[in-house]
């Protein structure tokens, strides 16, 4: 993975940023994180974080120390000094003296903390960034560290890529417990430069953020060269397809499927590609395609699995009995970590079709987008585990926590949709000049659009 910070272009940015006021090392923060967002083999769609321990003045004008941590559902992507939130890291630190703490009284401690009440609410990883000492702390969902350690020996081929420079926990689910057992293991490694969380994700330090950048994109180039040491040339043998069912018959059978299910009606976004198709071809499809997802964070947006849709399955048939066995993994889990929750709608989000493609679901074309990239991103992950070895997700009972996670079910309400989402739009004469840039105008504010023009290609060409 290549290094992208220049000295030059981070002076520029941070001379903007403090231009408007943002301080030197949270405009460093900014910086950094915009090039982990650009990055889409790092992070994907709100996940990921990253912090900066700095003093901060506090609503009174009394120098604290203060902790700007990223907001929780930002996109690293493009990140401005109002996607992070400060808060009162003394007061975060007292927390790790306490042997438990709810879920409830986290948030409600988060919000405590925070300098600025106006401000979003903080990552639900804030914790483990406040309890660690580094200045500067980046997280990712790096593909490549997925794929090693999604793996039923994946710890062992971590400790063996980083030796002692990398920390490396079991997977736990993010909050409270996880930081505070993060902090005891950098205090008993305090030279490490990085932290992994199996199945979920890669944490690295550093004093400055031009280091803690760097130590991620080394970190992460290591685990890609252990894959490319894997052997297996075909990852996914085919399974006998002799003909793939077409978008046209596939799509509006499996919308009217959803529909049951999904009141507001279902959104598709299809994918095809190389990688796609050898994917859902693969005679082991219903093995590695639907074994659970590659890092907890995708599953509020894909659901823990995906519905597979066979050449000759009835698709609503397929659809109901996805729902049915969705709610019975709900009845099954359902308050094994605390209150009672609510079914959310039991539809799946990611369609594999084998002999055609895949299709992201959501409400709108914003979230079916969504659920269409991290299929993708899943994808990527699946086929670098499976060269060199067996994709082992976490199990179906943890995942089962984190979708029903109140911080995490909290995203899908604060993650911001573009402001026409859900909106269908008919531009009549949309092929060109006035038409076409109405058509782009409301397509980028996140509307459907459709474009009706006697010439079908300059319609196609607005609308693809
Ligand atoms: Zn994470």
């Amino acid at each position: 993975m290549k290094n992208l910070w220049s000295d030059k272009k981070a002076e520029a940015t941070v001379r903007s940023l403090r231009r408007a006021g943002v301080p030197k090392p949270l405009a460093d923060c900014v910086h950094a994180s915009r090039l982990l967002g650009a990055h889409p083999k790092l992070v994907r769609h709100g996940g990921g974080n990253s912090s900066v321990k700095t003093r901060v003045s506090d609503l009174s004008g009394m120098s604290v120390e203060g902790l700007h941590v990223k907001a929780s559902g930002h996109d690293l992507d493009g990140i401005g000094a109002n996607g992070f939130a400060a808060l009162d890291l003394a007061q975060l630190r007292r927390l790790e003296d306490l042997n438990v703490l709810s879920d409830t009284d986290m948030l409600a401690a988060l919000t405590r903390a925070k300098l600025d009440p106006s401000q979003s609410p903080p990552s639900v990883e804030t914790l483990l960034h406040a309890f660690l000492p580094a200045p500067y702390i980046f997280h990712s969902h790096a593909n490549a560290v997925l794929a090693i350690t999604n793996q039923p020996d994946g710890k062992a081929i971590a400790e063996k890529i980083y030796g002692g420079e990398v920390i490396v926990l079991p997977y736990a689910m993010s909050g409270f417990a996880l930081a505070k057992r993060a902090a005891a293991a950098v205090r008993q490694s305090p030279a490490a430069r990085g932290l992994i969380v199996m199945k979920h994700g890669v944490f690295t330090f550093g004093k400055t953020a031009k280091g803690a950048y760097g130590q991620m994109i080394n970190l992460v180039s290591r685990a890609e060269n252990r894959l490319r040491s894997g052997r297996k040339k075909n990852i996914f043998p085919a399974a006998r397809i002799t003909l793939g069912a077409r978008q046209t018959d596939v799509a509006p059978v499996l919308r009217g499927a959803l529909y049951r299910h999904m009141p507001g009606g279902a959104i598709l976004d299809f994918r095809s590609n190389k990688a796609v198709q050898a994917f859902v071809n693969g005679r082991d499809l219903a093995r590695y395609g639907q074994a659970g997802p590659v890092t907890p964070d995708h599953v509020i947006w894909t659901k823990a699995k995906p519905v597979v849709l066979n050449p000759d399955d009835d698709v609503g048939r397929a659809v109901d009995d996805y729902v049915t066995a969705y709610a019975r993994q709900f009845q099954k889990s359902n308050g094994r970590r605390g209150p009672k929750m609510t079914m959310r709608d039991p539809a799946p989000r990611v369609a594999l079709v084998p002999g055609s493609g895949l299709y992201g679901i959501g409400e709108t074309a914003w979230s079916a987008a969504i659920a269409a990239d991290l299929a993708e991103t899943a994808i990527d992950v699946i086929a670098s585990a499976e060269r060199i070895g067996r994709f082992a997700p976490a199990p179906a009972a943890d995942i089962f926590d984190i979708e029903y996670w109140p911080p995490e079910l909290a995203k899908l309400s604060t993650a911001v949709p573009p402001p026409l989402a859900g909106h269908v739009v008919l531009v009549t004469g949309g092929g060109s000049g006035i038409g076409a840039a109405t058509a782009r105008a409301f397509r980028s504010a996140g509307a459907e659009v459709v474009v009706a023009d006697q010439n079908v290609l300059a319609a196609e060409s607005v609308t693809g």
